[in-house]
């Protein structure tokens, strides 16, 4: 028996039904809150936009999602249990920093002139999986990490290897960001390196770089999962279009790899800061939303051949064996 803390408290890592493992009900890079004089935070609206686009998955009968928000990024706990009590889904929070680049790196880069930086973010990611985050009462049940362009900047190696560090004491699983289609292989690897579990481990994004079988089975031989997390971001994300996706995913299963292949989306249901209306009408993300695995990828993946079981194993099963669990 393995439990899983979801923002409404543990549940059975077995129970957790059809899963989405990369979605933000609410996320904001950092400097949203410079800018809050332009824009209004409503935490109602929050709420209900995130409830909505909760049902939306439910219709579809989907049971669990990963808040894949790390903290730098106005990760906000208590706005995903309001969401998750209303609509009585499980609702997992994550803790961790996002990439150097998009990222609030300052505070632990100052911090790094004299102390030691993966000890201290190692100390934050036990204590949000164990105690909680802060006086919420929420305890994280993942965490998340990236890296950027041009390899693994200092910074972002030291979360990783706080990550690892978290792991090794608390046993949760580690799911993270990747630029572009670039770097899974040498994420992978640092990752494993730092002794991270790859069987709790998914590197995040390799749909951007889904055309190229070599790129996927570098980043597999590490014993990683890997995340087409992207969805539905056509063109948005490198021109990857999801039948490019379905079709690289099914080439893989093929192989025997269908156990490390892991579906999201990376939908954000509220986006802070002024109005990403602009960003959600850009040329490519016209079906970038929470709804595009079962609409299209389910049927799409049906029609290339693979069966119930086999998309079970992909919704269901994948994401609870990151906790060690069968389902
Ligand atoms: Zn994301």
């Amino acid at each position: 028996m393995t439990q899983v803390n979801t923002v409404r408290g543990p549940v059975e890592a077995s129970s957790l039904g059809r899963t989405l493992m990369h979605e933000h009900l609410v996320f904001g890079y950092p400097g949203n809150e410079g800018d809050r004089s332009m824009w209004t935070y409503d935490p109602d609206a929050i709420v209900a936009t995130g409830t909505a686009a909760v049902r939306s998955i439910q219709a579809q009968g989907f049971a669990t999602l990963f808040d894949a928000t790390p903290n730098d990024c106005s990760r906000n706990p208590l706005l995903l249990k309001r969401i998750a009590e209303q609509t009585g889904f499980n609702v997992i929070c994550a803790t961790g920093y996002y990439k150097e680049a998009h990222g609030g790196s300052a505070y632990f880069g100052m911090r790094s002139l004299f102390t030691d930086t993966v000890s201290e973010l190692a100390d934050l990611f036990i204590r949000e999986l164990t105690v909680g985050i802060g006086d919420t009462g929420v305890k994280a049940g993942i965490m998340k990490l990236g890296t950027g362009h041009g390899g693994i900047s200092d910074y972002e190696h030291a979360v990783i290897k706080a990550a690892a560090r978290a792991q090794q004491a608390t046993g949760a699983p580690i799911i993270t960001h990747t630029e572009d289609g670039n770097g899974g292989p040498a994420q992978a690897r640092a990752l494993v390196e730092a002794g991270a579990d790859p069987a709790k481990t998914v590197v995040g994004h390799m749909c951007g770089n889904v055309r190229d079988l070599d790129y996927q089975l570098a980043t597999l031989a590490y014993g990683v999962g890997i995340g087409y997390d992207r969805t539905g971001g056509n063109k948005l994300f490198n021109d990857i279009t999801d039948d490019d996706r379905m079709d690289m995913a099914v080439t893989l299963a093929e192989r025997g790899y269908l156990n490390r292949i892991f579906w999201s989306q990376d939908s954000i249901a509220t986006w802070l800061g002024r109005s990403w209306d602009g960003f959600r009408s850009l040329p490519g993300a016209e079906n970038w939303k929470i709804t595009r695995i079962g609409d299209y990828i389910e049927p799409g993946l049906r029609q290339r051949g693979l069966t119930q079981a086999d998309l079970d194993q992909l919704l269901i099963a994948n994401p609870a064996s990151l906790f060690g669990a069968d389902a």
